[in-house]
């Protein structure tokens, strides 16, 4: 890829933040951005670095109306060596070409991809905060910026990368958050777009998050569309259950985002020495085993909040308390475990790590 660089000049830039650890989720942003443009006679063409600021865009633009538009989660991380460090970041390429695709939108070849984040991280590496538990989070982002109000897939579409400095994600930070069982609404049904990374399912789940977070729990656990009967994830999250000595996640259905932090969990989980199961598991397994104390632990499991134990669930006006609303054993070791291997400090045996730098 040739890379056009606009680069901002170094008494433009802005000031970085006193404690990153202290930075809420995604409210600031660095001096530049990626942008790449797609046309059908050129294809993805025009990658460029500029300052980052407002998109220019028709009131008609495809996104605004018809939600042609997929977006990836990411972070990169600075060693103990100063090196800057992604978490498998060719799995979230190929999980955007696969929401690409489910949304009628142009792949990215995968090496483009890499090379965009990895050119950005090059020129905003003093936005990578050095302190444990802070990261800079990475949006890759692709919408259909056509001119037309007619419903059919956009001619034209914009990718671009933006970058905001993050510490942990709940307001909780490590400690157990709480989950709100929805009984009426649905994140994702059969055949739907449950699995890609569009933003439609999120706008979707807003009223349902809204109704938990109004009775003070701070997410929604989704069940499936259509019985309401078997558990699916969080929404920005996938779940996990320590069920007698087993870890235990929903299979994935087609209705399940194909996390990136579920899939590590579950090929860690051996090495830790937890045995892990995928499948169906229906929310009576779930609170019946809190009840009896057959489940001892709950966490999700997300590139945001990496692990993010789970100390209490409602469900039909009941609230099940989680081991005795603290932090279980195995959410920290997988916490320890993944955080040890994104920053650098545990050997990195399964080559999960991309060096930038
Ligand atoms: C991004 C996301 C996840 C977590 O995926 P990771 O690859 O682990 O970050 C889980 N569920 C939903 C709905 C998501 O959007």
């Amino acid at each position: 890829m040739n890379i056009t660089r606009e680069i901002v000049a170094a008494d433009k830039r802005k000031p970085l933040f006193d404690d990153p650890l202290k930075l809420p989720f995604g409210r600031q942003f660095t001096d530049h951005m990626f942008t790449m443009s797609f046309a059908p006679e050129s294809g993805w063409h025009e990658a460029r670095i500029t300052p980052y600021g407002p998109l220019l865009l028709e009131p008609s633009a495809n996104v605004l109306h018809y939600s042609q538009e997929v977006f990836e989660g990411q972070k990169a991380y600075k060693s103990s060596r100063g090196e800057i460090l992604m978490f498998r970041p060719r799995e979230n390429a190929r999980r955007m070409n696969r929401s690409l695709q489910r949304m009628c939108m142009p792949e990215i070849p995968e090496d483009d991809f890499l090379e965009a984040e990895g050119e950005l991280l090059k020129v905003e590496e003093r936005w990578i905060p050095g302190q444990k538990g802070a990261s800079l989070y990475v949006r890759p982002t692709v919408i259909g910026t056509e001119a037309a109000l007619g419903i059919k897939p956009s001619s034209h579409y914009l990718f671009y990368v933006i970058l905001s400095p993050v510490g942990p994600y709940f307001k909780e930070g490590f400690n157990p958050v709480s989950l709100w069982v929805s009984e009426t609404y649905s994140r994702a049904g059969n055949g739907g777009t449950g699995e890609a990374k569009t933003g439609g399912n999120y706008a979707g789940s807003l009223l349902a998050t809204r109704e938990a977070t109004q009775q003070g729990y701070s997410q929604v656990l989704w069940l499936d569309a259509g019985e309401h009967r078997y558990v699916e994830e969080v929404g920005a999250m996938n779940i996990f259950f320590v069920i007698e000595d087993t870890l235990v996640t929903p299979a994935l259905s087609g209705t399940i985002l194909q996390g990136i932090t579920r899939r590590s969990v579950l090929e860690l989980a051996p090495g830790l020495g937890i045995r892990a199961e995928e499948r169906r598991i229906a929310i009576d397994e779930v609170v019946d085993g809190i009840a009896s104390g057959k489940v001892s632990e709950v966490f999700g499991a997300g590139t945001a909040a990496v692990i993010s134990p789970v100390g209490k669930i409602a469900y039909q006006g009941r609230d099940f308390i989680v081991n005795g609303n603290q932090t279980g054993p195995w959410a920290k070791k997988f916490f320890d475990t993944l955080t040890g291997i994104q920053y650098g400090e545990l050997e990195d045996r399964h080559g999960w790590i991309h060096v930038v730098k």
